[in-house]
């Protein structure tokens, strides 16, 4: 594809052809503050952080939704830009409950990191009365809505990555809130607890019910499926304790489905699973090394010859 080139706060960015005024950004390490971008998701232009002057352009464009063009130039950091994007946080936070200490996405929250980028410390605007009850139907995640901040990303990752459809931003104005078909709990909708809105909300509003965090990664394949999903399993006290889909992986470009994303911390931990062999003996299966236990069926099988021999294979014969 062909290239571009564009200059960026006065730094000249040579990107692909096709590419967005944010990705071109990005790849030239200019940080742009977002709330609703997401790499895995079609350009929304939702929460108004990635506002930019442009020379020779009307108004303050998103940068997510405007094509890089060649010649460009743009600034990221005007007066007038950060003055948009602290008012589109000012709202946000005079709707949200700011107990950052004490909340589980602390320090891997979005909203914090955009508010601390822009110098936001306190809330500009009275705090508003909008109280919704916390829907913890589905088993494995929750779904706090006092916490959203609209940005569509469970929404539209439902929608464009799974195809399910399950959630939508439904009512209008103050009262717009993530929603099932009806309005229903999570549970009794059609979602197929995939937790790829999970993985994509930037805040505290959906999140694992196990929300402890791991103390190191394992980059590895999903053992639950013959799809072979790119995974990093999360580690802490000698547990696995979360699973993260790996972007990188060709096979699933980081994307899970309710098996591997929560299916997989359940059977590695689960106290029937056997991790050693067992052999009969004496009637009774007794547990054995592998060397004991290949040693016995590689001498058993030296009794058998071409068909007599069948193999049973299940992807978690292991
Ligand atoms: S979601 Fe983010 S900003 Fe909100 S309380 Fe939690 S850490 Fe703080
Ligand atoms: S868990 Fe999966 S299917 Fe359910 S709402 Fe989230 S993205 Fe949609
Ligand atoms: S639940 Fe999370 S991802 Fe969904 S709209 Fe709210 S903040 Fe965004």
């Amino acid at each position: 594809m062909a290239e571009i080139k564009l200059t960026i706060n006065g730094q000249e960015v040579r990107v692909k052809n096709g590419m967005t005024v944010l990705q071109s950004a990005q790849n030239a390490g200019i940080y742009i503050p977002t709330l609703c971008y997401a790499p895995d998701l079609e350009p929304y232009g939702g929460c108004r952080l990635c506002v930019v002057e442009i020379e020779k352009m009307r108004g303050l464009p998103t940068a997510c939704t405007t094509p890089a063009n060649e010649g460009m130039i743009v600034h990221t950091e005007t007066p007038a830009v950060n003055q948009v994007r602290r008012s589109a946080v000012q709202l946000l936070i005079a709707e949200h409950p700011m107990d950052c200490l004490s909340c589980v996405k602390n320090q891997r929250c979005d909203l914090q990191q955009v508010a601390a980028y822009l110098g936001i410390t306190e809330r500009e605007f009275p705090r508003t009365n909008r109280e919704f009850p916390v829907d913890t139907s589905n088993p494995f995640f929750n779904l706090d809505r006092n916490y959203c901040i609209l940005c569509a990303q469970c929404v539209r990752a439902c929608d464009e990555i799974c195809g399910v459809n399950a959630i939508d931003l439904s009512f209008r104005g103050y009262a717009t809130k993530v929603a099932t078909f009806n309005d229903g709990l999570m549970i009794d909708s059609n979602c197929e607890s995939c937790g790829e809105c999970v993985a994509h909300c930037p805040v505290a509003a959906l999140t694992p019910k196990d929300a402890r965090q791991p103390t190191r990664e394992v980059e590895t394949t999903c053992p639950y499926c013959g799809v072979g999903c790119g995974i990093y399993l999360g580690m802490r006290d000698g547990q696995v304790i979360t699973v993260r889909g790996n972007t990188e992986s060709p096979v699933n470009k980081g994307h899970l489905c309710v098996k591997g994303r929560f299916g997989v911390t359940e059977f590695i931990n689960h106290p029937d699973r056997l991790t050693t062999p067992l052999i009969r003996r004496d009637g009774k299966l007794v547990e054995a090394t592998w060397d004991e236990a290949l040693d016995l069926v590689a001498g058993r099988l030296a009794n058998y010859k071409g068909d007599e021999v069948a193999r049973l294979i299940w992807i978690r014969c292991k």
